[in-house]
């Protein structure tokens, strides 16, 4: 099941006076895959934190604008609560526990979900394994020995044992080999179709985000300066690659 967001008119400051986001205006629909595109330091990483309740941690804060989540205001907001609302940020990084295997950095989401529900069954597992096969092969294996593709899968594995509505991924690309990355895209859009999970995401790679989000938004400066359905930003693309810093 997916769910709506919807940002109007917001403005993030870290600290007293720097400027991240100025007047954004973005919406991801129930069900929608749109991408977030921009050159490095444009806002991208802002405007996810700012949805999932990170911006606290770093001094940030919300100067003007508006939250929604499916038609309710959800600004301020704590991250473990909007978790539990279902929204999930798989940050850029793959923050995976390294000394844990595979299987005991699932375990270990399932168990922070316990709150949200009863002991979640096997199948869940088998789900997730499903999308990530090469996780399930790997299952008994130190996560700090997997490839930078799987540590990625396994970030977003992690995640979807939330039972996410609204699923936020930051630079999922980001230092991949095309073909690891083309799978990894490939894998949001089956999750994206098939749960009709919403899903966020922010890219540098604009071709690849493009061949599977049906909308885009680019940040420059902190700014929306370009907006559209994907095939008329791909067609703009070649007219703005400064926007997007050459990707
Ligand atoms: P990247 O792809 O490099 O992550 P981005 O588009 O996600 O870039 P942000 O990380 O959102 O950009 O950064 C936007 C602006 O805010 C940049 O000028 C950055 O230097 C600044 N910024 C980001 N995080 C902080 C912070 N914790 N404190 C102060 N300034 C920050």
């Amino acid at each position: 099941m997916g769910a709506s967001l919807k940002i109007t008119g917001l403005s993030v400051i870290y600290g007293a006076a720097i400027e991240a986001l100025e007047n954004v205006s973005l919406t991801v629909p129930e069900g929608g895959f749109v991408a977030l595109l921009g050159a490095n330091g444009a806002g991208k990483s802002t405007l996810l934190k700012a949805v999932s309740g990170l911006l606290r941690f770093e001094n940030g804060r919300a100067r003007a604008g508006k939250i929604e989540y499916n038609g309710k205001p959800i600004g301020g907001l704590p991250s473990y609560q909007l978790a539990r609302l279902g929204i999930l940020h798989v940050r850029e990084g793959r923050f995976v526990f390294p000394n844990m295997t595979v299987e005991e950095n699932l375990e270990a989401a399932a168990f922070a979900q316990a709150g949200r529900g009863p002991k979640l069954p096997g199948h869940v597992y088998d789900e997730i394994f499903g999308y990530f096969p090469s996780l399930e092969r790997r299952r008994g294996s130190l996560a700090g020995y997997l490839s930078g593709g799987e540590q990625q899968m396994l970030a977003i594995g992690r995640a979807l044992f939330a039972q996410p509505e609204l699923l936020m991924v930051d630079e999922a690309s980001l230092g991949l080999a095309p073909k690891i990355a083309a799978e990894i895209f490939e894998i949001l859009a089956r999750i994206n179709r098939e749960r009709g999970l919403s899903i966020l995401v922010v890219e540098q790679n604009v071709s690849l985000a493009l061949r599977h989000a049906a909308y885009g938004y680019v940040l420059e400066s902190g700014k929306l300066v370009q907006e559209g359905n994907a095939e008329s930003l791909m067609d703009r693309e070649k007219l703005s690659k400064r926007y997007l810093g050459g990707s």
